[in-house]
């Protein structure tokens, strides 16, 4: 991809004063719902309405969707409201459909991103259209797959292109539905500057309460827009409930961002100097992460030391890190007398860890 500039024309001409905004429920379930929801939203930031009308399950007899008659719906909203609509394709046939019923924007869903053969089969399908097209991240934090699948469009000759961030599945539990890894995001950004890039905090977080979090970090991250998952009565939802938002929290959620604009002379300071320092947080957060696990490690090996009787400082092992690490410091510009500091405060840490699982 050579000119990404290009690509964001058909974001740069809707002339926005804030992120783009796409909301609307996860599924649309009856023309009622999904009219009341429109309705409710028209008011607002809100530029594109979103409902999912070929539901992605991950198991079996769960409800899969509306299918085609849904289209016909979300036809109605852009009638009644004046929103655009989209909704996720997945095959060639929805796409033909999609076409043929008029949606807006089409994006491809998380576990699409991850198939080569049905990103090229949705690519052919869609070549010579002019849509606008956005490809979520696959379901694995995989930066090569999730470009390569927008290169496939690309190739097919659309040009009215964007990302969204949906976070990366994980064996382990966290605090996230999935995790955001937000420096593959960042990766993203640096490799495609001019690639929109929208943040979808609402399969990130899976739970309703944290919406307002991942959308601020996604905004000083210079995301160009939100997806939001949006239901009048959330809870009731037929899919995705824990993480969906009345119509009228995502307009308090909006109204409580901090958006940056490119007012005065200071902010040519201010905002790189934001944006840096939510990189920085970022990283800082996996270093904590990464320690806690160390110690983790650390207190596994006290318990051995403890069952086989073996004393807890092992000088020939620990001076074989230090030297280790003093040359990989090097190469990353980091100096001796830094990492120095750093290994021994880690190693003190790891001895108290182990002396609590031996004494105690
Ligand atoms: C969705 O947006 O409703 C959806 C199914 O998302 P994802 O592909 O990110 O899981
Ligand atoms: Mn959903």
């Amino acid at each position: 991809m050579e000119n990404t500039k290009e690509l964001r024309t058909w974001l740069d001409d809707m002339n926005l004063d804030h992120p783009l905004v796409i909301a609307g429920p996860c599924s649309a379930e009856t023309e009622e719902q999904v009219l009341k929801i429109a309705h409710e939203l028209k008011d607002s930031d809100v530029s594109y309405f979103r409902a999912g009308i070929w539901k992605p399950r991950t198991r079996p007899g769960m409800f899969e969707g509306v299918g085609e008659i849904g289209l016909r719906w979300l036809k109605k909203v852009k009638e009644e409201t004046g929103m655009k609509t989209c909704t996720e394709v997945a095959n060639a046939a929805h796409v033909k459909l999609a076409i043929e019923n008029d949606v807006d924007l089409l994006w491809i869903g998380a576990r699409s991103t991850v198939s080569p053969f049905i990103m090229q089969e949705i690519a052919d399908a869609l070549a010579g259209t002019d849509k606008i097209v956005l490809v979520k991240n696959p379901v694995n934090p995989d930066l090569a797959l999730w470009l390569g699948g927008i290169e496939r469009l690309y190739t097919a000759g659309i040009k009215n292109l964007g990302a969204i961030h949906r976070g990366f599945s994980t064996y382990e539990k966290t605090k996230y539905r999935n995790t955001p890894e937000w420096q593959l995001a960042i990766e993203f950004q640096n490799k495609f500057p001019d690639l929109p890039l929208i943040n979808d905090p609402s399969h990130i977080t899976g739970n309703r309460e944290m919406i307002q979090e991942v959308s601020q970090t996604a905004l000083d991250l210079n995301f160009d827009g939100l997806m939001v998952e949006t239901h009048f009565d959330p809870a009731n939802a037929w899919s995705d409930a824990a993480q969906q938002v009345t119509p009228t929290k995502l307009k308090s959620i909006m109204e409580d961002l901090t958006i940056k604009k490119l007012t005065d002379t200071a902010a040519s300071y201010r905002e790189p100097l934001e944006s840096l320092r939510a990189q920085i947080n970022v990283v800082d957060d996996q270093l904590i992460d990464l320690l806690g696990k160390r110690m983790q490690v650390a207190d596994k090996i006290g318990g051995l030391k403890k069952e086989q009787n073996v004393a807890v400082l092992q000088s020939r092992r620990w001076n074989e890190i230090l030297g280790k690490m003093v040359l990989e410091g090097d190469g990353k510009g980091l100096s001796e007398e830094f990492i120095l500091k750093l290994f021994k405060a880690i190693h003190q840490e790891s001895i108290n860890h182990q002396e609590k699982i031996i004494n105690g």
